[in-house]
Formats: C-alpha cells, sequence, structure tokens
C-alpha cells in the first residue's frame, strides 16, 4: 500500500489504478511509484534548521515562499516513476529531457506486441508555426491508407523475422508511428521543467498530452508544492492550445486556489 502525507498531517492512502491515464489513440501514462510529498519538500527545507513540520498554515507559507523565490532543491525529495506508451517519435521528445532516469522496450530484443498510433483526427500544417499544426483536414480516406500502411508494414516486418532477418534488422521498417514504452523515473522539480516546455502550444500535441497526465498525477500526491510552481514558475511562461487548454482546465482552476488558500 502506498501513502502520503497532507500538511494537516494527515495519512492518505494512494490508489494506483487510478493514477492511469490513457490517451488519444490508446497512449498512456501511469504512475508505477512515487517517494515525497508537500511534507517531504517541508521537512528537506528545514533540515539546514534541524527542524520539521510546524503545521499547515506554515507549511504552506515556506513552500509558496521556496517557489516564489526559486529555492528549488527541496522540491528535488519528491520523486515520482512513470510507465508512459507512445508513439517512437513523441518518446523522442521526452527522452531529450536528460535529468531522468529512463528504461525502455528494446525492439532487439522482442518482435511481440507491436501496435501502432492512430491519431483521431488529421491536423493540418500550421502556417505561422513551421513545427505546429492547427485545424482539422476532414479526409477519412487518408486516415485509412494511414492504417493501411501500418498493416503493410508490419506485415514486412513479420516477412522479415518469418525469414530469420535479425529483430534489429526487421525493425527498420517499422514506422515512427509505431508504439513504444518506457519508464521514466525523476523529481518533482525536473517534471514540472518537462511540464513547462511539453505542455506549451509550441510543443507537438501528443507530448502535451503526456504532460497534461503527468502534471494530473503529481498534484494528486503533492498539491502545494505542485500549484505553488505553477504559479510562480510556469503560469506566466505557458501558453495553451485550445484543445490542452480545455482538457486541464478544472486542474488549472484547482492549482490556482490551491496558492490562493
Ligand atoms: C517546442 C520544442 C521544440 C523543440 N525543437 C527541437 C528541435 O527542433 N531540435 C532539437 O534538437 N531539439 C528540440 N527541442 C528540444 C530542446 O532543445 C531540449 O533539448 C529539450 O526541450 C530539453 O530541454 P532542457 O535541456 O531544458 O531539459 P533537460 O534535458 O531536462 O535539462 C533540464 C535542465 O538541466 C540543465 N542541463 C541539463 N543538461 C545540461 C547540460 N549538458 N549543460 C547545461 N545545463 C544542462 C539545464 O538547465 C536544463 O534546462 C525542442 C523542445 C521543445 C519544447
Amino acid at each position: 500500500m502506498r501513502t502520503y502525507r497532507d500538511l494537516n498531517g494527515h495519512v492518505h492512502e494512494v490508489n494506483l489504478e487510478k493514477m492511469d491515464y490513457e490517451g488519444p489513440g490508446e497512449m498512456r501514462v501511469r504512475l508505477v511509484d512515487f517517494m515525497g510529498d508537500d511534507a517531504s519538500v517541508v521537512e528537506a527545507a528545514r533540515v539546514s534548521v534541524k527542524r520539521g513540520l510546524k503545521g499547515a498554515e506554515k507549511d504552506r507559507k515556506l513552500i509558496k515562499y521556496l517557489a516564489e523565490h526559486s529555492h528549488m532543491t527541496p522540491f528535488e525529495h519528491v520523486v515520482f516513476k512513470f510507465y508512459i506508451k507512445c508513439p517512437l517519435c513523441i518518446a523522442v521528445h521526452v527522452l531529450r529531457h536528460r535529468t531522468f532516469s529512463y528504461n525502455m522496450l528494446s525492439r532487439r530484443y522482442t518482435s511481440r506486441d507491436i501496435t501502432f498510433y492512430l491519431p483521431d483526427e488529421l491536423r493540418s500544417q500550421s502556417q505561422t508555426d513551421r513545427q505546429g499544426s492547427e485545424g482539422i483536414i476532414e479526409a477519412s480516406e487518408l486516415l485509412r491508407e494511414m492504417k493501411e500502411f501500418y498493416e503493410s508494414s508490419y506485415r514486412l516486418y513479420r516477412k522479415l523475422i518469418d525469414a530469420g532477418v535479425a529483430r534489429e534488422i526487421a525493425r527498420f521498417v517499422l514506422p515512427q508511428g509505431v508504439f513504444t514504452e518506457f519508464y521514466m523515473t525523476g523529481n518533482l522539480r525536473n517534471y514540472m521543467h518537462f511540464v513547462e516546455l511539453r505542455l506549451d502550444r509550441h510543443a507537438q500535441y501528443e507530448v502535451q498530452w503526456v504532460a497534461s497526465a503527468i502534471l494530473r498525477c503529481m498534484y494528486e500526491l503533492a498539491p502545494v508544492s505542485v500549484s505553488s510552481l505553477w504559479w510562480y514558475h510556469i503560469k506566466g511562461r505557458v501558453e495553451l492550445s485550445e484543445r490542452i487548454g480545455e482538457l486541464v482546465k478544472d486542474l488549472v482552476e484547482a492549482m490556482e486556489k490551491e496558492v490562493m488558500k
């Protein structure tokens, strides 16, 4: 059983099964494990004066002070391990974040369970942002062709494997939309940096979704810390797309309410 403490001294049981989010096209973010909570941040900050928790009101004030004045190391004592399933090209975006520890499925070891990401809609190329998309193209036949292409690439892959070709060679025919899965472990400070960069509308929608699910899980376990970091470090810097803004509207409201307490 996993638990976390709130600043009132209450211990809460965590149902990890509820920290499991299914996203577009069967993408997935699941909290596997964690260490620490808001109280850990307070304890880390006060160890320098040989003190611990002092009660909800003072502890909440301290967390906000730490975030406001960028005393960031106490937030490093809260650690999360996530399981992420996403298309290969989206995993590349996540893996660029160097402060995390990763372990990943290897297509050199296994040729089992190969599935592909099919977007629920075809976004059109943005005319103002070279890396972005905007609007939707209504073309169900193109979506169908995409699916057929996945199927034919999978057929060729199986043909190569069945002919005895090594998995490390056969995998070259799998497109960027093939799903991969990995564990990602890191601390709250660095996850909030990840959220700042990847929840933003300049990131690709699929990785925005990953960042939104991670933020939601972290908020459940360390609401005061996550909300304070959001307020002082991210709020004014991140620009949300309409779609992701709608998805995290309730979470943003909850975080802002938490800071106002
Ligand atoms: C919208 C968007 C578009 C992007 N487009 C491209 C692209 O076209 N091509 C491309 O190559 N990348 C691209 N990136 C990736 C980007 O350049 C970063 O590699 C990625 O976002 C990780 O950011 P980071 O280095 O701040 O984070 P992390 O790697 O998580 O590092 C966290 C922090 O640790 C510190 N740090 C870590 N390593 C070092 C180091 N070696 N030296 C000094 N400080 C360090 C820095 O303060 C850093 O901010 C894009 C990212 C975004 C969000």
